[in-house]
C-alpha cells in the first residue's frame, strides 16, 4: 500500500506587509497552485497583511493561519520567534509589535547614516521605496535598492558584504526580549516557534539554554523542516524537538520568487516520530 500523502503545510513566509515581494492575495494564490492547503502568513513585527491573506485564502479553498515572526534579542544575537494561531485584534500584540516597528525606522535612520558615511547616499529614501508597507522597513528594502544601484548582483550578495555584524551598514539593534514575544503571542492564543535554529550563531550549549529559557517563557514549537536548513539540520532539529518535548513546524520562509530557493509548500514533510505543530488542530 501507498503511504499516504501529508497534508501540506507551510507555516512561515512573508508578504510586502513585511519583506516579501508579493502581496497578501498574490502570496496565498502561488501557495494555493502549489498545493499548500494549509498556510500561515508570517510578516516581521506586522499583522496588516493578514486580513487580505485570510479573504484570499477563503477563496482559493487555503486554510488559513494567522501568524507573526517577531523580532527578539537573546544574549547578544537576534532571534525569530514566530507566533501561529494568533488573534490579529489582540490589544497586547497590536501594542507589542507597534513598538517593534517604531524602533525599526529609528534603526533604518542610523543603517542609512552609515551607508552615507560610506559614500553610498539615498539609502534611507531607497529602504523606503521598496518597502511596501511603510510602517515596516527592514534591511531587506535596504538590500534591493543596493541591488538597483549596482552595488552588488543580488539580494544574497548584498547580505554576503553589508547590513550583517562585522560587515559594513550593519547597526546593533536591541528588539524585543523572549519573555515579551512569548508573553505577546500566547495572550493572543497563539503558539510559539523558535525560527530555523539553523541560522543563529549559537554555540550547542548557548542554543540548548535558550531553548530551556524559551520553553520556560512559554514557547512550544521549533522549525524543524525550514528554507534555510540543510537536511543535517532537520535532523538535528528534530532530535533537539524530540529531547525537549518541543512540537515541530514546517515552513519555507518564502520572501519572493526571485529571492528564495525553496518555493512556498516546497520542502519535504516532517520526519517522522515528532509532534506537528498542527496536532491539535481542528
Ligand atoms: P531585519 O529583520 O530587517 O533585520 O532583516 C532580516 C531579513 O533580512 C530576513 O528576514 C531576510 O528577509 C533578510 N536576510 C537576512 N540575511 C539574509 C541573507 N543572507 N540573504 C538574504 N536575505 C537575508
Ligand atoms: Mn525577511
Ligand atoms: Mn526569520
Ligand atoms: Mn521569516
Amino acid at each position: 500500500m501507498l503511504a499516504p500523502v501529508p497534508t501540506n503545510f507551510d507555516l512561515h513566509c512573508h508578504s510586502a506587509a513585511s519583506d516579501g515581494v508579493l502581496t497578501p492575495a498574490a502570496l496565498v494564490r502561488r501557495a494555493a497552485a502549489n498545493g499548500v492547503q494549509v498556510l500561515a502568513l508570517t510578516d516581521h513585527d506586522e499583522l496588516a497583511g493578514l486580513a487580505e491573506a485570510q479573504a484570499a485564502a477563503a477563496e482559493c479553498g487555503v486554510r488559513f493561519v494567522p501568524g507573526v515572526e517577531i523580532s527578539i534579542t537573546w544574549g547578544g544575537i537576534t532571534i525569530h520567534v514566530v507566533g501561529l494561531g494568533i488573534d490579529p485584534r489582540s490589544d497586547v500584540l497590536a501594542r507589542g509589535l507597534a513598538h517593534v516597528r517604531a524602533s525599526r525606522a529609528r534603526r533604518a535612520e542610523r543603517i542609512a547614516a552609515e551607508f552615507d558615511r560610506l559614500g553610498i547616499p539615498g539609502t534611507l529614501a531607497g529602504a523606503y521605496a521598496y518597502a511596501g508597507n511603510p510602517n515596516l522597513v527592514g534591511r531587506a528594502h535596504f538590500a534591493r535598492y543596493l541591488v538597483e544601484q549596482g552595488v552588488a548582483r543580488d539580494v544574497k550578495s548584498v547580505f554576503a558584504r553589508f547590513l550583517v555584524a562585522g560587515k559594513p551598514g550593519y547597526v546593533p539593534h536591541e528588539w524585543a526580549t523572549l519573555a515579551d514575544a512569548v508573553g505577546w503571542i500566547r495572550a493572543s492564543g497563539g503558539r510559539a516557534v523558535v525560527a530555523h535554529p539553523g541560522r543563529y550563531s549559537l554555540g550547542p550549549e548557548r542554543l540548548r539554554q535558550f531553548f530551556v529559557e524559551f520553553i520556560a517563557a512559554g514557547g512550544e514549537a521549533v522549525e524543524v523542516v525550514t528554507g534555510s536548513h540543510t537536511r543535517a539540520q532537520y535532523g538535528e532539529y528534530a532530535r533537539l524537538a524530540h529531547e525537549l518535548g518541543l512540537a515541530a513546524s514546517r515552513g519555507s520562509d518564502f520572501h519572493g520568487p526571485d529571492e528564495s530557493e525553496i518555493d512556498l509548500g516546497a520542502l519535504p514533510p516532517l520526519p517522522p516520530g515528532l509532534k506537528p505543530v498542527w496536532h491539535d488542530w481542528a
